[in-house]
């Protein structure tokens, strides 16, 4: 077994009524909210797939059903730390984490260093391992026409 892990994931919501976001469990003022059974922060989401996926533990589906009423309107903050418990239970502990937004709107980088703050304490790593970063689709697809929102994240697993 080698000493690092490799994990990706990938995250999408529609937009729906509400006048916020969550994103990186920082509350992100928008002229829509997202459809979702949770809080819809593609970017926790994708960053738990990612660290689920790097151990193949499954997806956040699997671990925290929308089936399930204990998870609606869920913090995904709690998700986040419950995926850090499990890698850790398993010797393993995120080196560093890079997540990447997908939207014309909201503007995700006067944001961006508070859920890297977010993230940081919740996997109890510095921030300095943590990236958040946004691009845009140039306007093509689900994205550019503004219709959701999707992010994807990749983690590094170091031996705890
Ligand atoms: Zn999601």
């Amino acid at each position: 077994m080698p000493d690092i892990r490799i994990g990706q994931g990938f995250d999408v919501h529609a937009f729906g009524d509400g006048d916020h976001l969550m994103l990186g469990g920082v509350r992100v003022p928008h002229v829509r909210g997202v459809l979702a059974h949770s809080d819809g922060d593609v970017v926790l989401h994708a960053l738990c797939d990612a660290m689920l996926g790097a151990l193949a533990l499954g997806d956040i589906g699997k671990h925290f059903p929308p089936s399930d009423p204990q998870w609606k309107g869920a913090d995904s903050r709690a998700f986040v730390r419950h995926c850090n418990r499990l890698l850790a239970e398993r010797g393993w502990r995120v080196g560093n984490a890079d997540i990447t937004v997908i939207c014309e709107r909201p503007k995700i980088g006067p944001h961006a260093d508070a859920m890297r703050v977010n993230i940081a304490e919740d996997l109890g790593i510095d921030v300095d391992a943590v990236g958040v970063k946004a691009t845009t689709s140039e306007k093509l697809g689900f994205t550019g026409r503004g219709e959701g929102i999707a992010a994807q994240a990749a983690c590094l697993l170091v031996r705890a």
